[in-house]
């Protein structure tokens, strides 16, 4: 199943759809489901469990159509900061010590830092590019993970009954900014620099979090293009371990980085530019389409 945030007639709920059609059930009206928000039924498992028994398409017609509504991000307004992964793919690391932005030194110690998040931009959205004071705008495709229970202390055998589901994210850079300040919180967290959607699939039909391919594509270029076996902490491993010291509460929002092609990998850098639409796509979850902004 899918679960879309969307809007009508100027009001936001949160709807179900399936891989095989283009119908939406909102969850409310259709499922009973007491659930103003995503957040609402992520935090909850009672909701969960009543979700659950629509794991596969109810019969008859939808009542809506995706094209009929206006999409969100899925987690418009993230309870914390999104916690992310830097470096997690070997050849990601590769270009981004050729870029001078981190030593090789770090393979074997995940890198954790975070992204404030005001409000995510949804699928069709429009990324700021900020011109003022980022002149290197940069892309990174990669597998959010969306927590539906709390996590504390999980090993990696029981650390996936905490997943809700999986989205995409685009983990938009300033790279500039992170060169100047030395850390990389302030050049990820512009407005708008946190690209998520078009939905959350659930656990159950996403399956294991390892052998998605993942790919971005700018105007038509194919540039990343990986797959999440090649994470070097995978996503059971980041729980557990993040999990042993750091309690993550549901609905806690997760990047789990990026592979190599970005911009500042490439000779020279094809930054990104106002006008320019990118694409990242995830095998079981779709395409995260935007466009930059002036
Ligand atoms: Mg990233």
């Amino acid at each position: 199943m899918r679960l879309y945030t969307v809007e009508k007639d100027g009001k936001r709920f949160v709807a179900a759809g399936y891989a095989d059609c283009e119908g939406l059930w909102p969850v409310k009206e259709c499922f009973g489901i007491d659930a103003d928000c995503m957040l609402d039924l992520v935090c909850c498992s009672e909701k969960q469990a009543q979700l659950a028994k629509f794991e596969t398409k109810p019969e008859g017609e939808a009542p809506l159509k995706l094209a009929d509504v206006t999409l969100c991000a899925p987690v418009p307004n993230p309870v914390g900061d999104v916690m992310c992964l830097g470096v997690n793919y070997y050849a990601h690391l590769v270009e981004s010590n050729k870029a001078g932005h981190v030593s090789l030194e770090q393979k074997g110690h995940t890198v954790y830092f975070s992204k404030r998040v005001d409000e995510a931009v949804p699928c069709g959205g429009v990324v700021p590019s900020h011109r003022d004071i980022c002149d290197r705008l940069d892309y990174e495709v990669e597998l959010g993970v969306v927590l539906g229970k709390d996590a504390k202390k999980v090993t990696r055998e029981n650390a996936l009954d905490c997943v809700f589901g999986y989205t995409i994210i685009n983990d938009i850079s300033a790279r500039n900014i992170q060169e100047e300040h030395k850390q990389w919180y302030f050049g990820k967290s512009l407005d708008g620099f946190c690209p998520m959607g078009p939905c959350i699939v659930t656990a159950a039909e996403f399956g294991d979090p390892k052998g998605h391919a993942l790919c971005s594509i700018i105007n038509g270029e194919l540039r990343q293009n990986s797959n999440t076996e090649l994470m070097m902490q995978d996503v059971p491993g980041l729980l557990a371990e993040l999990s042993a010291g750091v309690t993550l509460k549901a609905g806690t929002v997760i990047a789990t980085g990026t592979p190599a092609g970005v911009a500042m990998g490439m000779n020279p850098p094809k930054w990104l530019q106002p006008g320019d639409t990118v694409e990242c796509k995830i095998e079981g979850i779709g395409s995260l389409i935007n466009t930059i902004g002036e």
